[in-house]
Protein backbone atom coordinates (compact mmCIF):
# COMPACT_ATOMS: atom_id res chain seq x y z
CA UNK A 1 0.00 0.00 0.00
CA UNK A 2 3.06 2.17 0.51
CA UNK A 3 3.84 2.39 -3.27
CA UNK A 4 1.32 4.49 -5.71
CA UNK A 5 0.81 1.92 -8.15
CA UNK A 6 -0.79 -0.82 -5.71
CA UNK A 7 -2.84 1.90 -4.43
CA UNK A 8 -4.10 2.25 -7.95
CA UNK A 9 -4.19 -1.49 -8.28
CA UNK A 10 -6.50 -1.63 -5.28
CA UNK A 11 -8.56 0.81 -6.23
CA UNK A 12 -9.30 -0.46 -9.66
CA UNK A 13 -10.77 -3.69 -7.89
CA UNK A 14 -12.77 -1.78 -5.74
CA UNK A 15 -14.41 0.12 -8.62
CA UNK A 16 -15.54 -3.27 -10.23
CA UNK A 17 -16.76 -4.56 -7.40
CA UNK A 18 -18.84 -1.89 -6.87
CA UNK A 19 -20.32 -1.83 -10.25
CA UNK A 20 -21.20 -5.70 -9.00
CA UNK A 21 -24.17 -3.84 -6.61
CA UNK A 22 -24.74 -0.44 -7.81
CA UNK A 23 -26.19 -0.05 -11.03
CA UNK A 24 -23.60 1.86 -13.61
CA UNK A 25 -26.35 4.03 -15.70
CA UNK A 26 -28.08 5.41 -12.14
CA UNK A 27 -25.75 4.49 -9.27
CA UNK A 28 -29.07 3.17 -7.52
CA UNK A 29 -28.02 -0.42 -5.61
CA UNK A 30 -29.13 -3.30 -8.19
CA UNK A 31 -32.61 -5.43 -6.96
CA UNK A 32 -31.10 -8.19 -8.10
CA UNK A 33 -26.89 -7.61 -8.49
CA UNK A 34 -26.77 -11.29 -9.62
CA UNK A 35 -28.80 -10.53 -12.93
CA UNK A 36 -27.35 -6.65 -13.01
CA UNK A 37 -31.59 -5.42 -12.84
CA UNK A 38 -31.91 -2.50 -11.67
CA UNK A 39 -35.88 -1.59 -10.99
CA UNK A 40 -35.26 2.07 -11.17
CA UNK A 41 -33.92 2.10 -14.94
CA UNK A 42 -36.46 -0.62 -16.14
CA UNK A 43 -39.04 1.96 -14.67
CA UNK A 44 -37.78 4.96 -16.59
CA UNK A 45 -37.03 2.87 -19.71
CA UNK A 46 -40.93 1.34 -19.64
CA UNK A 47 -42.76 5.42 -18.85
CA UNK A 48 -40.15 6.10 -21.74
CA UNK A 49 -41.36 4.02 -24.14
CA UNK A 50 -45.50 4.69 -23.23
CA UNK A 51 -45.49 7.63 -25.74
CA UNK A 52 -44.86 4.79 -28.54
CA UNK A 53 -47.56 2.75 -28.23
CA UNK A 54 -51.24 3.34 -27.80
CA UNK A 55 -54.14 1.01 -27.76
CA UNK A 56 -56.43 4.25 -28.78
CA UNK A 57 -58.52 3.88 -25.90
CA UNK A 58 -56.98 5.68 -22.72
CA UNK A 59 -58.68 3.80 -20.10
CA UNK A 60 -57.00 0.23 -21.47
CA UNK A 61 -53.52 2.40 -21.46
CA UNK A 62 -53.54 3.06 -18.23
CA UNK A 63 -54.63 0.41 -16.96
CA UNK A 64 -51.65 -1.26 -18.89
CA UNK A 65 -48.92 1.63 -18.06
CA UNK A 66 -50.22 0.70 -14.51
CA UNK A 67 -49.49 -3.07 -14.69
CA UNK A 68 -46.38 -2.21 -16.35
CA UNK A 69 -44.78 0.23 -13.36
CA UNK A 70 -45.48 -3.06 -10.69
CA UNK A 71 -42.48 -4.60 -12.17
CA UNK A 72 -40.41 -6.06 -9.11
CA UNK A 73 -38.34 -8.40 -11.04
CA UNK A 74 -36.39 -9.36 -14.25
CA UNK A 75 -38.28 -12.89 -14.01
CA UNK A 76 -41.56 -12.01 -14.98
CA UNK A 77 -41.76 -10.71 -18.60
CA UNK A 78 -43.33 -7.26 -19.18
CA UNK A 79 -47.39 -6.59 -19.71
CA UNK A 80 -47.67 -5.04 -23.00
CA UNK A 81 -50.67 -3.63 -25.40
CA UNK A 82 -50.13 -6.27 -28.44
CA UNK A 83 -51.34 -5.13 -32.14
CA UNK A 84 -53.76 -7.86 -33.44
CA UNK A 85 -51.92 -7.93 -36.43
CA UNK A 86 -48.61 -9.29 -34.29
CA UNK A 87 -51.01 -12.49 -34.25
CA UNK A 88 -50.33 -15.12 -36.80
CA UNK A 89 -52.66 -18.29 -37.21
CA UNK A 90 -55.26 -17.37 -34.96
CA UNK A 91 -57.33 -20.54 -34.41
CA UNK A 92 -60.61 -20.63 -31.92
CA UNK A 93 -60.44 -23.40 -29.80
CA UNK A 94 -64.32 -22.85 -28.49
CA UNK A 95 -66.14 -20.22 -30.27
CA UNK A 96 -66.17 -16.19 -28.80
CA UNK A 97 -64.23 -17.67 -25.69
CA UNK A 98 -60.55 -18.93 -26.33
CA UNK A 99 -58.33 -19.14 -29.46
CA UNK A 100 -54.83 -20.15 -29.63
CA UNK A 101 -52.27 -18.31 -31.85
CA UNK A 102 -48.89 -17.43 -32.76
CA UNK A 103 -47.81 -13.97 -31.83
CA UNK A 104 -44.87 -13.26 -34.26
CA UNK A 105 -42.78 -10.52 -31.97
CA UNK A 106 -42.97 -12.94 -29.13
CA UNK A 107 -42.60 -12.00 -25.14
CA UNK A 108 -39.72 -9.51 -23.93
CA UNK A 109 -37.92 -11.73 -21.54
CA UNK A 110 -34.65 -10.56 -19.31
CA UNK A 111 -31.42 -12.61 -21.20
CA UNK A 112 -29.37 -12.69 -17.87
CA UNK A 113 -26.00 -13.89 -20.49
CA UNK A 114 -26.79 -10.16 -21.96
CA UNK A 115 -28.16 -8.41 -19.56
CA UNK A 116 -31.10 -6.81 -21.52
CA UNK A 117 -34.31 -7.33 -22.50
CA UNK A 118 -34.69 -9.53 -26.01
CA UNK A 119 -37.84 -11.18 -27.60
CA UNK A 120 -38.77 -15.14 -27.51
CA UNK A 121 -40.07 -14.65 -31.37
CA UNK A 122 -43.10 -17.14 -32.58
CA UNK A 123 -44.50 -17.71 -28.95
CA UNK A 124 -47.69 -19.80 -28.62
CA UNK A 125 -50.26 -18.06 -26.98
CA UNK A 126 -54.15 -18.53 -25.60
CA UNK A 127 -56.15 -15.64 -26.44
CA UNK A 128 -59.02 -15.45 -23.88
CA UNK A 129 -61.73 -12.83 -25.52
CA UNK A 130 -63.26 -10.63 -22.75
CA UNK A 131 -66.74 -9.23 -22.90
CA UNK A 132 -68.19 -5.83 -21.77
CA UNK A 133 -65.76 -4.17 -23.65
CA UNK A 134 -66.76 -0.96 -22.38
CA UNK A 135 -66.13 -2.17 -18.56
CA UNK A 136 -62.73 -3.07 -19.91
CA UNK A 137 -61.38 -0.92 -17.39
CA UNK A 138 -62.81 -3.03 -14.75
CA UNK A 139 -62.24 -6.20 -16.36
CA UNK A 140 -58.31 -5.45 -16.01
CA UNK A 141 -58.78 -4.53 -12.09
CA UNK A 142 -60.77 -7.59 -11.78
CA UNK A 143 -59.18 -10.14 -13.50
CA UNK A 144 -55.37 -9.15 -14.42
CA UNK A 145 -54.37 -7.53 -11.49
CA UNK A 146 -54.04 -10.83 -9.48
CA UNK A 147 -52.65 -13.07 -11.71
CA UNK A 148 -50.50 -10.55 -13.84
CA UNK A 149 -47.68 -13.63 -14.35
CA UNK A 150 -50.53 -15.64 -16.49
CA UNK A 151 -50.61 -12.91 -19.33
CA UNK A 152 -48.33 -11.08 -22.06
CA UNK A 153 -50.61 -8.50 -22.59
CA UNK A 154 -53.70 -7.71 -24.11
CA UNK A 155 -54.61 -6.69 -27.77
CA UNK A 156 -57.83 -5.87 -29.73
CA UNK A 157 -60.02 -7.53 -32.54
CA UNK A 158 -59.86 -4.57 -35.32
CA UNK A 159 -63.13 -6.40 -36.80
CA UNK A 160 -65.26 -7.22 -33.33
CA UNK A 161 -63.38 -4.59 -31.39
CA UNK A 162 -63.12 -7.54 -28.48
CA UNK A 163 -60.40 -7.00 -26.14
CA UNK A 164 -58.82 -10.12 -25.25
CA UNK A 165 -56.34 -10.78 -23.00
CA UNK A 166 -52.59 -12.74 -24.83
CA UNK A 167 -52.24 -15.78 -22.05
CA UNK A 168 -49.23 -17.68 -21.77
CA UNK A 169 -49.76 -20.89 -22.42
CA UNK A 170 -47.50 -22.05 -19.65
CA UNK A 171 -50.87 -21.41 -17.77
CA UNK A 172 -53.87 -22.40 -19.97
CA UNK A 173 -54.15 -25.71 -21.94
CA UNK A 174 -53.81 -25.25 -25.67
CA UNK A 175 -56.89 -27.86 -26.20
CA UNK A 176 -59.32 -26.17 -24.71
CA UNK A 177 -58.07 -22.99 -23.55
CA UNK A 178 -59.00 -23.51 -19.57
CA UNK A 179 -56.66 -22.46 -16.77
CA UNK A 180 -54.40 -25.39 -15.42
CA UNK A 181 -55.66 -26.02 -11.91
CA UNK A 182 -52.39 -27.45 -10.66
CA UNK A 183 -48.57 -28.07 -10.82
CA UNK A 184 -49.57 -31.56 -12.46
CA UNK A 185 -51.47 -30.10 -15.22
CA UNK A 186 -48.79 -27.39 -15.99
CA UNK A 187 -46.39 -29.83 -16.07
CA UNK A 188 -48.09 -32.05 -18.36
CA UNK A 189 -49.00 -29.32 -20.37
CA UNK A 190 -52.31 -30.13 -20.67
CA UNK A 191 -55.69 -30.46 -18.30
CA UNK A 192 -56.31 -33.43 -16.59
CA UNK A 193 -59.64 -33.91 -19.31
CA UNK A 194 -57.97 -33.36 -22.21
CA UNK A 195 -55.12 -35.74 -21.11
CA UNK A 196 -57.97 -38.42 -20.35
CA UNK A 197 -60.15 -37.82 -24.18
CA UNK A 198 -56.35 -38.24 -25.28
CA UNK A 199 -56.09 -41.48 -23.47
CA UNK A 200 -59.31 -42.48 -24.41
CA UNK A 201 -58.61 -42.02 -28.31
CA UNK A 202 -55.06 -44.31 -27.73
CA UNK A 203 -56.95 -47.05 -26.09
CA UNK A 204 -59.73 -46.78 -29.10
CA UNK A 205 -57.15 -46.52 -31.64
CA UNK A 206 -55.48 -49.46 -30.36
CA UNK A 207 -58.43 -51.57 -30.11
CA UNK A 208 -59.57 -51.10 -33.08
CA UNK A 209 -55.72 -51.89 -34.61
CA UNK A 210 -56.11 -55.61 -32.47
CA UNK A 211 -59.79 -55.89 -34.18
CA UNK A 212 -58.10 -55.23 -37.89
CA UNK A 213 -55.49 -57.70 -37.03
ZN1 LIG B 1 -30.26 2.13 -12.65
ZN1 LIG C 1 -57.65 -28.90 -21.82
Amino acid sequence: MSHNPDKEVYLLVFKDEFFDYYCEKCGNKYEDSHYKWCKRCEINHLKNNFADWTSGNDKVDNSIQMMQLKINSCRGGIFEWITYNKFIEIKEIVNDVFAKAIWKDGPLYYSTFEKIYKRELNKKVILKYLFNSQNVNHLFLNEVIYSVEEYHGVTQNPNTKDYMLVCKIEYYCENCGKKYNNQFERKNKSCISCQTNQDFKKINDLIQEIKLN
